[in-house]
């Protein structure tokens, strides 16, 4: 009887991607998926710490899978400091970059994969490779498709750098065939994976060029460039990103989401702060102005754009008049979405030497305030859309309605109408008819 594995991801959307090249793995190793975590041999938990919160879960995922008997095998974002604690539970430690030996690895009893300094030069000899692995689409009109992994940034606060370690882009003409296959299997959105999407680069060495290669006769795809290039793939798809940094923002890459019918008019731009000491603090290098004028910059070219952003409350040292300029900068911009953390320290960013000298009591009123104010923004941006009719992607049917998104990543709700065949993964034009805060209601026209 061939045995089972079970999958938990935990974090981001690059995590997701990642498992569905660890289910091709496991599947091809002779694992076949179990429906619950009792019935697994093999657990794979997909980790994230940005949060102390989701490393305690694993935990308890740990401790109550190891009563059953089942193999655990750690892998995605895991910190140095947590690695001791869980090698004490886990059968198997294995960095995603590994992903490509672990057919081998699992004929093991157990595999701790030490973070040393002889395998962060394993690690770098293989780099990328994992991505040559196919990955297993559970929702085959939706679809990620990772362009790169790591980061050089060091956002005072981040643990990316020390978890998935420097940048590193994939060939442009292997993401290009993966949007290829993608879409020619029905994938009607594609989003593009980055931890920091417009820092892309792929240098091609001119093959005619007989001198030795230099900079001037190597071509380099930028990440404009690579959107470009997605966007002449024929078929009707829609090309989402996520999440460029603001300092990499490109006039260029403005002129591209103005121009190429499949780029979505949606951007998520993290602004963090709205606070230049604190920005400096974090080590974001923008100031509040700089990111101002991107935002001016960006809607002056797409007026259609929906905003959305990412922002801490409570960073070390940010004081009452910080935290102002942070509302001031909400107000200012209006944006469509915001997504609001409460300062959590992790061990080995430079942030985690500063004081967390914001109380939770603080930081909890301050996520408040920003989210009152959010909600009062969204409400007032999404009443642009009544009796509009809009294209909707249907993502999913939950009892008697579809839910999906629009074109600038607005979620809408329509009833199921009687005698229409499964709607799901279409494309579809509703007209809204109501509005909340959370999104827009119609009517299929
Ligand atoms: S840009 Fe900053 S926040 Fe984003 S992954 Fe890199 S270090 Fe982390």
């Amino acid at each position: 009887m061939s045995k089972k594995y079970c999958l938990i991801t935990y974090g981001c959307q690059m995590n997701k991607s990642d498992s569905e090249r660890i289910a091709t793995v496991l599947e091809d190793t002779g694992y076949k998926k179990a429906s619950e975590v009792k019935e697994a041999d093999l657990l794979v938990i997909n980790m994230c710490s940005v949060r102390q919160s989701a490393v305690d879960r694993v935990y308890g995922k740990i401790l109550k899978a190891k009563n059953k008997k089942t193999k655990i095998l750690l892998t995605g974002c895991i910190l140095k400091s947590d690695f001791k604690k869980f090698k004490e539970n886990a059968d198997y430690i294995l960095p995603i970059k590994t992903l490509p030996y672990w057919k081998e690895v699992l004929k093991k009893e157990k595999y701790i994969y030490y973070p040393n300094q002889r395998n962060e030069k394993f690690n770098k000899r293989f780099d990328v490779k994992y991505f040559h692995i196919p990955p297993k689409i559970e929702n085959k009109f939706s679809v990620f498709v990772p362009i790169s992994t790591g980061c050089n940034n060091f956002c005072s606060y981040c643990v990316v750098p020390f978890t998935r370690g420097p940048l590193i882009c994939r060939r442009a003409k292997d993401i290009l065939r993966e949007v290829g296959l993608a879409v020619k299997n029905g994938a009607k959105e594609v989003w593009l994976l980055g931890q920091n999407v417009n820092d892309y680069q792929n240098k091609i060495k001119n093959q005619n060029a007989k001198c030795k290669i230099t900079n001037q006769n190597a071509k380099i795809i930028t990440f404009p460039k690579l959107l470009r290039m997605i966007n002449e793939i024929p078929g009707k798809f829609w090309v989402r990103f996520t999440s460029p940094h603001p300092k990499n923002f490109s006039d260029e890459l403005i002129d591209v989401m103005a121009t190429c019918e499949k780029i979505t008019p949606y951007l998520n731009l993290p602004v963090q702060s709205g606070d230049d000491e604190i920005l400096k603090r974090m080590n974001r290098n923008y100031t509040v102005l700089e990111y101002k004028n991107l935002v001016k910059k960006i809607r002056d070219k797409i007026p259609k754009v929906c905003l959305s952003t990412d922002v801490i409350v409570g960073f070390p040292g940010e004081r009452k008049k910080h935290f102002e300029n942070t509302v001031k900068l909400f107000k200012e911009i209006k944006y469509d979405m915001a997504y609001i953390a409460k300062y959590s320290p992790r061990p080995q960013t430079t942030a985690f030497k500063l004081k967390d000298d914001v109380s939770q009591k603080e930081k909890e009123k301050r996520y408040k305030i920003l989210s009152k104010i959010l909600k009062e923004m969204t409400l007032e941006k999404n009443k642009k859309y009544l009796r509009k009719a809009v294209e909707v992607l249907v993502q999913e049917k939950k009892n008697s309605f579809y839910l999906g998104k629009t074109k600038t990543y607005k979620s809408v709700k329509f009833k199921v109408p009687l005698k229409k065949s499964n709607l799901v993964g279409q494309f579809v034009k509703v007209k809204i008819i109501d509005v909340d805060s959370f999104g827009l209601k119609g009517v299929l026209v």
